[in-house]
């Protein structure tokens, strides 16, 4: 018997139609079970429920809703090995991974309940005389979040709580490929008590169910992850309606591995931050520029490295790598290394598909010695598949860290402390990381980039508060 996912509008299940398999990307012959799609007109009705449902869940009392992400928090919490297992068997990363995830978006939760309690405001003197003047924040409304499939149950939770903890209401449309993880998500926020129509969630394709909410005139705002070209998209759509938006998109993210670096720690933060998830993090260190002096010792240690990681079914221990999540991503990663080969980068390691026991999209940690200008070295893949590039010296690889039209996190190995002062100040990312992999992110702090990874404010910690809410100054006399 297979698990039947549905949405959720308005405080009641809906089935949907044309029920699509929810597929397990490391078994294609054992779906993790099955779900309904919406129409247009059911979207719509998430979001004039969302509407309806705004003005009393905006002036609640923070206590609720703080009591209600922390009961959801708990749950998910408590039922972490249990949710953990549904994402590896969803998305394919491994076991460990997926419970680390799942714990993640559990303290996200228990974070914005706290933060719920927090809601910050200013009291100034006027500059006239007899007057006071109050800086408050509301609310910013209806809010739309359309998240991708790589991390199901973190990236949805750092969009939801926010945005429920500030006072919104809120309709979640989640990747197609990970409705489990969504209703999951769903499931428990009913069950903490969340209000009918406070929050809504819509299964369905990007470009019928994501398009029908984006285009309802009654949102107010709208938290996009996922491609540049779908965001880029989003983005014009928003400024013609003067939408609130926040996105968060690609990554081509340098990892500099400088002479003077502990080459073990480098290793095993280049391993990490390109293999694991299978690669398939807009942090991930697709990008490995390495100083001459050490460039060919550390390339070796590498294909050693490499050579020892197990890919394999994400619920088994001791599988480093899981699958690719779908076909279509594998299509993409395989593509992406012909391209290498035709342009002349070199093969060091993988490349190729792996066979396992089941029938899945199992692929190979890849390794190309790539130049700066190849393709695989500027574009972003999302997948297994990492560049190692040649730099004569620290300001070289600093130039080639830059050299990319994106910047969400940019990383340095080295046991050098005014070469580790300088990347901090100038790499050009969002977040910077010293001896530590590029992926792999503190849940209470910022997360976002620049350039063409992101744009609007920055998402989790307390600066969510500037997307989630909207500034009120109010002038009293006495
Ligand atoms: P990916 O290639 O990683 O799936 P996408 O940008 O296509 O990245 O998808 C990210 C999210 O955006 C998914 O939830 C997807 O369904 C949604 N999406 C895709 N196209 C559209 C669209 N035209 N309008 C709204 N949402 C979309």
């Amino acid at each position: 018997m297979t698990r039947q996912f549905k949405s959720y509008i308005d405080g009641q299940w809906v089935a949907g139609s044309d029920g699509a398999d929810d597929e397990n990307p490391a078994d294609l012959a054992a779906p993790v079970g099955s779900y309904g799609v919406l129409d247009a007109a059911q979207v719509a009705q998430a979001v004039d429920a969302a509407a309806a449902a705004l003005p009393a869940w905006s002036l609640s009392s923070p206590q609720q809703r703080a009591d209600i992400l922390d009961r959801a928090g708990s749950e998910i919490l408590a039922r972490k090995e249990e949710l953990g297992r549904l994402l590896a068997m969803e998305e394919g990363k491994t076991l460990p991974e997926s419970i680390g995830e799942a714990a993640r978006a559990g303290q996200i939760f228990k974070f914005f309940a706290g933060e719920a309690l927090r809601i910050p405001g200013e009291k100034l003197a006027s500059t006239r005389p007899g007057v006071d003047v109050e800086i408050t924040r509301e609310p910013v409304g209806v809010v739309g979040i359309i998240a991708p499939w790589n991390f199901p149950l973190a990236i949805p939770a750092w969009k939801i709580a926010p945005a429920l903890a500030y006072g919104n209401t809120v309709v979640f449309k989640p990747a197609e490929i990970v409705p489990g993880c969504a209703w999951a998500i769903a499931d428990i926020l009913e069950r903490a008590g969340v209000p009918a129509g406070v929050f809504n969630l819509v299964l369905g394709a990007g470009r019928t169910v994501g398009a029908a909410l984006v285009g309802h005139g009654r949102l107010d705002a709208l938290t996009f992850t996922g491609s540049v070209p779908t965001g880029r998209a989003l983005l014009r759509q928003a400024a013609e309606r003067g939408l609130k938006i926040q996105m968060e998109m690609g990554g081509k993210n340098p990892l500099v591995v400088l002479a003077d670096a502990d080459l073990d720690q480098a290793v095993e933060c280049a391993v990490n931050g390109a293999y694991f998830s299978t690669g398939q993090r807009c942090t991930a260190s697709s990008r490995l520029i390495v100083e001459n002096a050490v460039y060919d010792e550390f390339a070796a240690r590498m294909q050693a490295r490499l050579a020892k990681l197990t890919v394999g079914d994400p619920l088994q221990a001791g599988v480093d790598i899981g699958p690719v999540a779908s076909a279509a991503q594998l299509d993409t990663d395989l593509s992406y290394i012909g391209i290498g080969r035709d342009e002349g980068a070199e093969l060091l390691f993988g490349g190729e598909r792996v066979e396992c026991a089941t029938q899945g999209h199992f692929l190979a940690p890849t390794l190309f010695a790539a130049r700066p200008e190849h393709r695989i070295a500027r574009e972003e893949i999302f997948g297994p598949v990492a560049a190692l590039i040649r730099a004569d010296d620290y300001e070289h690889a600093l130039a080639l860290a830059n050299d990319t039209e994106f910047g969400l996190c940019a990383g340095i190995c080295t046991t050098s402390l005014r070469h580790a002062t300088h990347f901090k100040r100038h790499a050009q990312a969002g977040m910077v990381m010293v001896n530590l992999p590029t992926a792999g992110v503190d849940p209470h702090v910022p997360f976002g980039g620049r350039k063409a990874s992101s744009y609007g404010p920055r998402e989790q910690g307390r600066h969510a508060v500037e997307f989630y809410t909207t500034v009120k100054t109010a002038y009293t006399a006495a």
